[in-house]
């Protein structure tokens, strides 16, 4: 299985999952939560928390082009790259972000 499939299986889960606890009335949600708690077992929020936790993970697994653009300043262009998750700008070009660790797809040119 990919990083690509896995995303696309965590994200079909965590929809069902939170269609289903929307048609759940505030008693329902509230037993469940309650009896879930006791067991020691995640509540329905912090299962959808874990998933949005994973597809994030996955997702910065996958190389991501770097955002290119040029500056103007005083008539002086400047090279910008930064990084496509989190918009810092990346003074080296590395394979992954120093600041969120997304994964980077370094274009190796001539
Ligand atoms: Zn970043």
């Amino acid at each position: 299985m990919t990083n690509e499939q896995a995303i696309k299986r965590f994200e079909t889960t965590l929809g069902g999952m939170k269609k289903q606890y929307e048609t759940y009335s505030k008693t329902t949600k509230a037993f469940y939560n309650d009896m879930y708690r006791q067991k020691g077992t995640p509540t329905y929020e912090e299962t959808f928390e874990m998933y949005d936790l994973a597809i994030r993970a996955l997702k910065k697994q996958i190389g991501e082009p770097i955002k290119e653009h040029t500056e103007y300043l005083n008539d002086r262009s400047f090279y910008i790259s930064e990084c496509p998750a989190c918009w810092k700008s990346l003074s080296k070009i590395s394979n992954y972000c120093p600041e969120c660790g997304q994964k980077l797809e370094v274009e190796v040119g001539d």
